[in-house]
């Protein structure tokens, strides 16, 4: 099979570090020549572009589990697109391929690095999304770090965005007692219970957390999935019974902060209830993919698991899709198109 070969890319550079929230003034677009094929690489004309709130951290000169990515350089992250030339092996022509040397049309990759799938089973976007590295996450955290059990109930914040909506639609299929969400807005929250299952649903802008997951929750919390910190996380706390599990995956109500955020001040009471906070990277957990597939495949292919996803098209607009995702943006996953 042959295929049609760019001699151009346009790419997204980290122009500036962005202080507080980023800006379009963060990013500049930039046409570069598409490189040669070297031993072992595979050229890919990406489809999709995936922006995820980890590479807000990655913005600053900071220490973290993931170096900064650098000024004046294109940054990298989550593509999936069609293999165009190849001189590596199991990674043929006309394949599609999930890589991490995104926020570019065409990215050179290394074999090794360049993950095939299977677009008969959902579309090439999912893999960005419900049956990539947010859905890997959701499994991880709700089943290895909080280790549910059927009947228990289930608080999910973030609940309408990629990780968030996969966390809470498996808790309901492996027999949560009940699942609760939050999210921002009327509609994410008519989303949440009419679309994906929850048993309950709250607006965070609306009114404290604690009290309003507390009328949602009566009777307390045995699993809490974290993905926003910050008031969440203490209320979650105040709602835990006797044996609770917090998944931490995240905390992005803090991503954009210019000083330090509070902790929560009610972590005393994880020593009456013998309950326990634990945090987690999906990037130490590759080797659950099989398993997170087995029950996501058949889970979205007979509608138990509901894919949703926010496009916005053009690379040039992948910078405006990464910072309205963290504001808010988006339901179910946010990808950039490009083709
Ligand atoms: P996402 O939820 O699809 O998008 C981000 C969402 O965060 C926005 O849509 C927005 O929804 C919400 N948000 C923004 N500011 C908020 C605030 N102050 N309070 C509450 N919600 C806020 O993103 P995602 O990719 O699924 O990631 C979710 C979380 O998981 C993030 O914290 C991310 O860093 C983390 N994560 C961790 C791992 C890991 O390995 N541990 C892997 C992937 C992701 P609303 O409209 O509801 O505010």
């Amino acid at each position: 099979m042959t295929l049609d070969i760019p001699t151009t890319s346009r790419e997204v550079h980290l122009v500036r570090r962005p202080h507080g929230w980023p800006d379009p003034s963060t990013f500049a677009v930039v046409e570069t020549a598409v490189p040669e094929v070297g031993d072992g690489q595979a050229l890919v004309v990406n489809d999709y572009l995936s922006v995820d709130p980890y590479m807000r951290g990655r913005m600053n000169d900071a220490p973290s589990y993931t170096p900064p990515f650098a000024v004046g350089e294109v940054m990298t992250g989550g593509a999936v697109g069609t293999v165009v030339a190849s001189r590596a092996d199991g990674v043929p022509v006309g394949a599609c391929v999930v890589h991490n040397a995104g926020w570019r049309e065409v990215s050179l990759v290394e074999g090794a690095a360049a993950r095939v799938v299977d677009t008969g089973v959902a579309p090439a976007s999912a893999y960005l999304g419900v049956l990539g590295m947010p859905g890997l996450t959701a499994w991880v955290g709700l089943t290895t770090i909080a280790q549910l059990r059927a009947g228990e109930v289930v608080f999910v914040s973030g609940a309408a965005g990629a990780v968030g909506s996969v966390a809470g639609q498996l808790a309901r299929l492996r027999g949560a007692g009940r699942v609760i969400g939050s999210a921002g807005s009327a509609a994410k929250v008519a989303h949440l219970t009419g679309t994906l299952g929850f048993d309950a649903a709250f607006n965070y802008k609306q009114g404290p957390v604690a009290e309003q997951l507390a009328a949602a929750a009566p009777q307390g919390i045995d699993v809490y999935f974290d993905n926003v910190g910050g008031e969440h996380l203490e209320a979650a706390i105040g709602a835990m019974r006797r044996g609770a599990r917090a998944a931490l995956c995240g905390s992005i109500s803090t991503y954009n902060a210019t000083e330090p955020t509070p902790g929560p001040r009610n972590l005393g009471r994880l020593v009456g209830i013998r309950s326990r906070l634990e945090g987690f990277l999906v990037s130490d957990h590759d080797d659950a993919r099989p398993a997170f597939l087995a029950e996501a495949v058949p889970a979205l292919e007979r509608g138990g698991v509901v894919m949703e996803e926010t496009v916005i098209d053009g690379i040039s607009h992948a910078g405006e899709a990464f910072i309205t995702m963290l504001r808010g943006a988006n339901t179910g996953k946010m990808v950039v198109r490009l083709t």
